[in-house]
């Protein structure tokens, strides 16, 4: 079988950042903006049509209502975006870029809110795109406390890929008494291994069982990249600690050394700006990190690599 990538792509306000004291996100550098991460999901869907790859799109409401607004030019550019979107997993990302544990901004949201702001991204996402199910969350900067896992089951989802795999951060990532609350899978990497090897074996799928229902939890692997151990987004790469060729091969060699299947993470907003807001430099007349992420693409299909949808 060939390897497999699974690409999810967070859609989300330009290079977010918590606001202390404030629900909604903001974007480093100024004013709230959204027009890096709509111009990143023009590049990087134009790429991904054209070399037939699929993914696993998850839009922040807000995001998305604005890239509606100017559909008609991804209708042009795609042959129409619904059905570019009919090959693709669909999921949500808060509304607002919520921080919903109140971890990073200090202000506590209710838990009827936090089924409000899901219920109410959901419904959004499923408008704009009809013909796709939208059953899948992630959670805006990947918090989640038990209150949002239950909450995201009552708002309807029955996926949620917001965990990350080592047990440490697992753990910090849910609350201490998580294990009463969550079932660690068989065979769950600690971080002290992870260092030692430089890979965990990808994570595979499992339940959470919450009062309001069970999600299907599709983590995030943390692999070491640029000497961290780090998640799967290709951070490394757009804020130039790797060249494309570094984190290529970095790429081939955990689906190498593991049983074939990744799952990888970007920000749309990243194929255009960095995270401290600023527009990235153009080489070929594409903003770097959209060149970026075609050499990287084509290099990891050129290795035989396939990108799939995450199957929920
Ligand atoms: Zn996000």
């Amino acid at each position: 079988m060939s390897p497999a990538v699974y690409l999810t792509v967070d859609i989300d306000r330009d290079a977010n950042i918590p606001v202390k004291g404030e629900v909604a996100a903001g974007s480093a550098g100024g004013e709230t903006r959204f027009a890096a991460s709509m111009q990143g999901f023009y590049q990087l869907t134009k790429i991904m049509a054209d070399k037939g790859a699929n993914g696993s799109y998850f839009f922040e409401a807000r995001t998305l209502n604005n890239i509606m607004e100017v559909k008609k030019r991804f209708d042009a550019m795609l042959g129409g975006l619904d059905d570019f979107m009919k090959g693709q997993a669909v999921g949500c990302h808060g509304i607002d870029h919520e921080d919903l544990t109140g971890q990073l901004t200090e202000v506590e949201v209710p838990k009827d809110d936090v089924v409000k702001i899901l219920f109410m991204s959901k419904q959004v996402v499923s408008e704009a795109f009809p013909e796709n199910e939208v059953n899948g969350f992630r959670a805006p900067y990947l918090k989640v406390n038990p209150t949002v896992l239950e909450a995201a089951a009552e708002a309807g989802f029955t996926v949620d890929s917001s965990l990350t795999v080592s047990e440490d951060f697992h753990r910090k990532s849910i609350s201490p008494d998580a294990e009463q609350f969550v079932e660690l899978p068989g065979g769950v990497t600690g971080l002290k291994e992870l260092q030692g090897n430089g890979v965990t074996a990808p994570p595979k799928p499992f339940d959470i069982e919450t009062p309001a229902g069970s999600l299907k939890e599709i983590p995030l692997p943390m692999i070491n990249v640029a000497d961290k151990p780090r998640t799967t987004y290709f951070w490394p790469l757009f804020e130039g600690k790797m060249t494309h060729e570094e984190f290529t091969e970095r790429i081939l060699s955990v689906l190498d050394e593991d049983n074939g299947k990744l799952l990888l993470a970007l920000h749309t907003w990243h194929l255009v700006c960095k995270a401290d807001g600023n527009l990235h430099d153009k080489t070929d007349g594409l903003f770097e990190g959209t060149y970026y992420f075609k050499k990287v693409l084509k290099g990891l299909m050129e290795a035989g690599v396939e990108f799939k949808p995450l199957e929920w």
